[in-house]
């Protein structure tokens, strides 16, 4: 059989430890055998990023604005520990933070649903995606210690120098205040690209706030959501057949926990954070969890959502055997190539990604899976593969799937 083409090139992002392990035999045998790869490479592992002063990182960002979709293996982001270990010239900064900077973009996680993997809330029959705003709020606040008695203010200074001032509080002991910011540009992007990927997925758009007690702060960001939905998409979701519903934050969890799932809960940033470990978890593994940055200008990059799988490397450098988890780096890679094969409408790339996807459940269906997945799984009669084997297993059902076409 040929292997399918491709026109446009995907932006290939190489990482670290383990998971660059994994990428390798990801491509050797799961999509070099089946696709004429074009891609282009950027290796974004710590040594690369440190021999070219990080401009690697930046390089592949602009490549992704030039070809509106990317593939990114998981990478270190350095703390003193790496800084020894790689010899480091300067603590880089997280390539995700440095990616989702240049591209503005909203990071949405949905967890990938096997049987024999049941998620904890028994009614979730399908996967929830989070939209997490990456910007603002108490993760870039100020704070200060009150020492004792005084008047604490919040003042907002004008370029012509005019003053809005409000009283916080008037203590009469020791306390503390926080100052938090956000900005109508950034709410607007957050907005757009939940709203754009909510029509893309075909699912319905949750958004919850407090603005009931946060009357300005909160209030902004529902006025803003509802101004931009009934503008620009109003007609759009309807035509998709789908909803924007916005709720409290405290009635939204309430009717998460109810719900069977299948809609895209965008959280603001803190309410995110902890939502989304919350959600992560109670669908099983971060090893199962998909995650794509999506910018307002319509740009997409793919990669897994947990780490670099750094204990499993160690383990693999010293010659031991690893049972690490390939899928959400699999599907990083199918929902790069399905995207790609949308805007070029390269029909076969698409049929390869959904059928790879397919392959992949279809194994750990049938009782093969590493490690973590056995320690949580349903099923009796499990067979715990490697690493390597795992991959090798998915390309064997995926064999059976593609060449009956
Ligand atoms: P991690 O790589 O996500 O791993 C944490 C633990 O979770 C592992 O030790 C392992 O547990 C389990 N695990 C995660 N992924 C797994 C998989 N695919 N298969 C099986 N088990 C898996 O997080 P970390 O160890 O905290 O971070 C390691 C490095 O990754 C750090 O340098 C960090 O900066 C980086 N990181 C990168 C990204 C990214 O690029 N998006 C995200 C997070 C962290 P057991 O050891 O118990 O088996
Ligand atoms: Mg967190």
């Amino acid at each position: 059989m040929e292997r399918i083409k491709m026109t446009t090139p995907l932006v290939e992002m190489d990482g670290d430890e383990m998971t660059r392990i994994l990428w390798k035999m990801i491509k050797d045998e799961l999509l070099l055998p089946y696709i004429d790869l074009k891609t282009e490479y950027y290796d974004l592992g710590l040594e690369h990023r440190n021999e070219t002063d990080d401009k690697v990182t930046m390089d592949s960002a602009e490549a992704t604005k030039k070809y509106g979709v990317a593939v990114k293996c998981a990478t270190i982001t350095p703390n003193a520990a790496r800084m020894t270990e790689y010899n480091l010239k300067e603590m880089w900064k997280s390539p995700n933070g440095t990616i989702r900077a240049a591209l503005d973009g909203t990071v949405f996680r949905a967890p990938i649903i096997v049987k024999g993997i049941e998620p904890c809330v028994k009614n979730w029959e399908k996967p929830i995606t989070l939209a997490r705003h990456a910007y603002g709020d108490v993760y870039k606040n100020t704070e200060i210690k009150v020492p004792g008695a005084g008047k604490a203010e919040l003042v907002f200074t004008a370029q012509d120098g005019t003053q809005i001032r409000e009283t916080i509080h008037n203590f009469d002991g020791p306390g503390i205040i926080q100052g938090i910011h956000n900005t109508d540009r950034s709410i607007t992007s957050f907005a757009k690209a939940c709203f754009n990927y909510a029509l893309d997925t075909k699912q319905d758009l949750w958004f919850a706030t407090k603005d009931t007690i946060s009357k300005k702060y909160d209030h902004n960001f529902k006025d803003i959501f509802q101004d931009i939905y009934e503008k620009e998409y109003e007609d759009k979701f309807k035509a998709a057949g789908i909803e924007y519903f916005y709720t409290l934050i405290d009635d939204a969890v309430a009717r998460v926990m109810k719900a069977k799932g299948g809609f895209i809960w965008a959280c603001k940033n803190y309410d995110g954070d902890v939502m989304s470990d919350m959600v992560s978890s109670a669908f099983g593994s971060l090893a199962m969890m998909t995650s794509v940055l999506v910018s307002p200008s319509g740009v997409y990059e793919y990669e897994a959502a947990h780490g670099t799988v750094q204990r499993h490397y160690y383990k693999h450098l010293k010659g031991e055997e690893t049972s690490t988890n390939s899928v959400a780096t699999i599907f990083a890679w199918t929902g790069a190539l399905r995207k790609r094969g949308e805007l070029d409408g390269n029909k076969e790339l698409m049929q390869f990604s959904d059928k790879l996807e397919k392959a992949t459940v279809q194994t750990i269906e049938s009782g093969k899976m590493t490690k973590d997945l056995a320690l949580i799984t349903s099923l009796k009669n499990v067979t715990v593969l490697n690493s390597e084997n795992f991959i090798k297993a998915v390309r064997e059902t995926f064999d059976s799937l593609w060449y009956v076409m």
